[in-house]
């Protein structure tokens, strides 16, 4: 069976993101998307909002599970029993990183392939980032992300004074 992990922030998941699962899905027998903690990053939702948003967004997919993780990547999908990291890639500014990522996953792990996809055009700019932003100032981000994760980061920051 040929399963592959798709790990990151998901802060929170968007429609690029589950372009990616999507496609993926398509490939492998099972995909796990698989949130970590990113200790330099401070997210908005916590690590259980996240997976819950995840697995409404994920519904319709037989396939594909959720689950949360911390420490190395390459050991959770060892113990998952994966063989793949599924990574996406939007512009030329995502390459540095996930290519010193890549190696160093593969230098620790030689028996996990990282495999990239591009962004489909509609979704290359999109980013939680960008979303968080726009929905913090009130702006509109139907299209960007599931309606469930549009209809949070209302809540979120309407209860913040931030
Ligand atoms: P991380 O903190 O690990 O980068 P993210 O949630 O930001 O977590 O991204 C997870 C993965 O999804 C990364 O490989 C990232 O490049 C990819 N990704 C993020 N946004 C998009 C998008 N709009 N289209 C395709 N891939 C994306």
């Amino acid at each position: 069976m040929k399963i592959a992990v798709y790990p990151g922030s998901f802060d929170p998941i968007t429609n690029g993101h589950l372009d990616i699962i999507e496609r993926a899905a398509a490939i492998f027998d099972q995909v796990i998307v698989a949130v970590s903690v990113n200790a330099a990053k401070s997210p908005l939702f916590s690590m259980d909002e996240r997976v819950e948003l995840i697995g409404k967004a994920l519904a319709s997919f037989n396939n594909v599970k959720v689950d949360k993780f911390t420490g190395l990547t390459v050991d959770f999908v060892t113990a998952q029993g994966a063989q793949v990291i599924i990574r996406g890639l939007r512009a030329i500014s995502d390459f540095d990183n996930e290519f010193q990522m890549a190696v160093t996953n593969k230098k620790v792990q030689p028996n996990v392939e990282t495999l990239f996809m591009m962004a489909k055009t509609d979704y290359s700019f999109l980013s939680s980032s960008l979303i968080k932003e726009i929905a913090k100032y009130g702006g509109c981000v139907k299209g960007f992300v599931p309606d469930l994760v549009e209809l949070k980061l209302h809540e979120k920051f309407a209860n913040s004074s931030t």
